[in-house]
């Protein structure tokens, strides 16, 4: 057996050379370890995409490490790695560690899975805090005992004192914490002027392997290949940073929740996947928006509406999901159980707002908040999808998923599944809330006025339905009580004909249903 002191697991999602893991690395005496196993590819049913960007982000990190001079164990998914815990035995079995060492991992599960290994071989392991977020989960779980409710809200304003962003004299500069009313704006009648992305990166040799790799042994995922453009490495990623800053961050917060037909990316920062796989720190990102303020006169109400994101919605649902898990993973409050319609894989359906945003998806890997939230989120509410079955398909089909952040996402803030332990109230709208935000609607058969007859639209219907389906659940939520004085206009017969109607959209939804993953 080949002694070693410190065995360094550094995974899929924490490529940063910054980790304190690598910076404190001792490496006469300590190896850093990374594997690209199949199982992350296919516990859920992932997007092509998804896999090439972890294989070619990782194997682009490999080659810094080893420039560097690191010590490195790297196994290639060529060489038969099935899984991290295979791996990481065959590992253990040749090298005599005295300890082992990661940073946080991005799932319960696969923290499960080295705490087992190492409790197999009698290693101790030492699982560290990773420094690229601005709150731990320890800090989180104090904010949440002295809470009676855990809003987002209070938690940003917390962060935003304690780390003195966009704070004058101990308030918030400009005097509001948010700019939600100047912000979130429809796009005109003309649509959006496009905006420059700049963020296209062409294929390297490194990422047309991972490629080739993908097409090799995962023919049957999801999604396409043709147009991946998504950052593999550090300077792609401060490169996108800067454009973002530059070109569009003046207008991300006006029209944050706009969406418009053929236009995937608008003013959005498609920085996720390099934030989450730790090409950029959230630290780095944050400044970058708060100097662009000072330096550059960006408006405040962009700039807040931008920070508010990261500092606010990241920091918070990593806290949520840390702090609830693993009994998170089982929440159903409104005891759905519908399965997922077969179109979220194809993208193959009449209903326009559902076609561009699962076309996109398939396409990049990407869509913006507002249709994650109140296209196909709101559409499996609605429905009644298994939360577990949603979650599935999110996890594996966004280019930027990894549990920590996908699940509190999905089944907290978009199905309600946790209760209202995120959300106040469930986000439930008509298709008229689709129509004023985007023009999906104006190539669309249905109607989004209308909830009964042949060009009903199903949003519309559906959002009646679920009201008549959890009336009684719902009675006892505040803020739930305008919708509900609605529902009690509608006569008996209205209520028998929206259910008798609902049921043709849930058996449309239900139809070739097939199980993926
Ligand atoms: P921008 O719109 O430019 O926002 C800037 C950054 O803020 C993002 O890059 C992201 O890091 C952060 N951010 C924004 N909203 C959130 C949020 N609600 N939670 C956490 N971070 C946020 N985000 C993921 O990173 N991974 C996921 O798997 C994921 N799944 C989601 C599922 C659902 C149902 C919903 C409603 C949201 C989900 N989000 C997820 C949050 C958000 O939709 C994406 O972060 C965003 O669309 C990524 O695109 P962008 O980088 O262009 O973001
Ligand atoms: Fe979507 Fe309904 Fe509008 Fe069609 S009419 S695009 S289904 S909201």
């Amino acid at each position: 057996m080949k002694p070693t002191r410190n065995l360094i697991l550094v995974l899929g999602d924490q490529l940063d050379l910054e980790s304190p893991l690598i910076k404190n690395m001792d490496p006469s005496m300590d190896q850093i370890w990374m594997a690209e196993v199949e199982e992350e590819s296919v516990h859920v049913w992932s997007h092509k995409q998804k896999i090439v960007l972890f294989l070619s982000a990782m194997r682009h990190f490999r080659d810094v490490l080893l420039k560097r001079g690191l010590p490195l164990l790297y196994t290639e998914l060529n060489e038969g790695a099935d899984s991290f815990s295979l791996c990481l035995r065959d590992t253990l079995k040749e090298y005599q560690a005295e300890f082992v060492t990661v940073l946080r991992p991005g799932s319960w599960r696969v923290l499960e899975v080295i705490e087992s290994v190492c409790k197999e071989f009698s290693v101790t392991l030492k699982v560290c805090e990773d420094d690229h977020f601005f709150t731990s989960p320890k800090d989180f779980k104090i904010f949440a005992e002295t809470r009676k409710a855990i809003r987002m809200e209070y938690f940003y304003r917390g962060l935003r004192k304690q780390y003195d962003i966009l704070m004058e004299e101990g308030k918030p500069i400009g005097g509001l914490w948010n700019f939600d009313k100047e912000n979130r704006k429809a796009f005109s009648k003309k649509g959006p002027d496009s905006p420059y992305h700049g963020h296209r990166h062409e294929p390297d040799s490194i990422t047309k392997e991972g490629i080739a790799l993908v097409e090799k042994y995962f023919p049957n995922h999801p999604g396409s290949l043709y147009s991946f453009y998504w950052a593999v490495t550090r300077e792609q990623a401060l490169t996108d940073l800067t454009n973002f800053v530059e070109y569009r961050l003046p207008s991300f917060g006006t029209h944050q929740d706009a969406m418009w037909k053929d236009e995937p990316w608008l003013f959005h920062s498609l920085l996720s996947s390099s934030l989450n796989l730790k090409l950029l720190g959230a630290k780095e990102v944050v400044k970058a928006a708060e100097q662009a303020y000072y330096v550059k006169g960006i408006p405040l109400s962009a700039v807040e509406g931008f920070i508010r994101q990261i500092l606010g919605w990241r920091e918070y649902v990593r806290g949520v999901y840390w702090t609830y898990m693993p009994e998170y993973l089982e929440k159903n409050a409104l005891a759905a159980s519908a399965e997922l319609p077969e179109f979220y894989w194809t993208g193959e359906t009449e209903y326009e707002c559902l076609k561009q945003s699962i076309g996109q998806t398939l396409k990049y890997g990407y869509a913006h908040h507002i249709q994650r939230l109140m296209v196909t989120g709101l559409y499996a509410l609605l429905l009644g999808v298994d939360p577990k079955a949603i979650h599935k398909w999110y996890l594996g089909i966004y280019i930027d998923a990894v549990e920590w952040v996908e699940l509190p996402n999905v089944t907290g803030m978009s199905q309600f599944a946790d209760g209202g332990l995120m959300a106040s109230k469930p986000y439930v709208a008509t298709g008229k809330y689709i129509q004023r935000m985007s023009n999906y609607c104006e190539s669309c058969p249905k109607n989004p006025e209308k909830r009964l007859g042949p060009d009903a639209c199903p949003f519309t219907n559906l959002y009646w339905d679920f009201l008549i389906r959890h009336e009684d659940a719902l009675k006892k939520n505040q803020r739930m009580q305008l919708q509900l004085r609605n529902l009690n206009r509608l006569s008996e017969e209205d209520r028998l004909a929206i259910k008798k109607q609902a049921r043709t959209f849930k058996e449309a939804g239900n139809q070739k249903v097939k199980t993926y993953g």
